[in-house]
């Protein structure tokens, strides 16, 4: 079933706040949480840096947590919320774990595998659908971004600008 408004953004808050603490360790912030019965069982922010492992995304690892806290690779009575649209490998997770629910902020036109390039939630040649509700407080998730990319090109203009005053 999908949720009312005030649990779509109360959810996505916590994922918002997963994103936040990406921000911090310097990772794109991308923060998701799995929701069963109105808990969130998983937590995951973007962590592929620190770790330098390609799988390390935001909504991997709030579903590993879920199947680990469930003992079941089965996630099918679970909501999924994250910040941005997920790619293709999260999506393949997403299908493979069987979550009911998907709940996204900001869309992704480069790597967005729900609806910006593919549409594999709701692929029917695929023997899992998913119930895809976009653009959940989309105007924060995708401020966080946009100021996290800013930041980092203003950081690289300050340096070129001191390697310049030295040369
Ligand atoms: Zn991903």
């Amino acid at each position: 079933m999908v949720k009312n408004l005030t649990e779509q953004e109360k959810f996505m808050r916590e994922a918002i706040a997963e994103a936040q603490q990406a921000a911090v360790l310097n990772e794109v912030p991308i923060g998701a949480v799995v929701v069963k019965d109105g808990q969130v069982i998983g937590r995951g922010h973007n962590m592929r840096e620190h770790f330098q492992d390609v799988t390390y995304h935001a909504e991997m690892l709030a579903i590993m947590e879920a199947c680990e806290r469930l003992h079941s690779w089965r996630l099918e009575d679970c909501d999924l919320y994250v910040t941005l649209e997920p790619c293709i490998m999260c999506s393949g997770a997403i299908i493979n774990a069987r979550i009911a629910n998907v709940y996204y902020g900001a869309p992704d036109p480069k790597a967005g595998a729900v609806d910006s390039l593919y549409h594999l939630l709701t692929d029917t040649r695929l023997n899992h659908q998913v119930n895809v509700t976009s653009g959940v407080l989309q105007e924060k998730c995708s401020q966080m971004l946009k100021n996290f990319f800013r930041a980092i090109r203003q950081r690289k203009k300050a340096a070129r600008k001191k390697r310049r005053a030295k040369g």
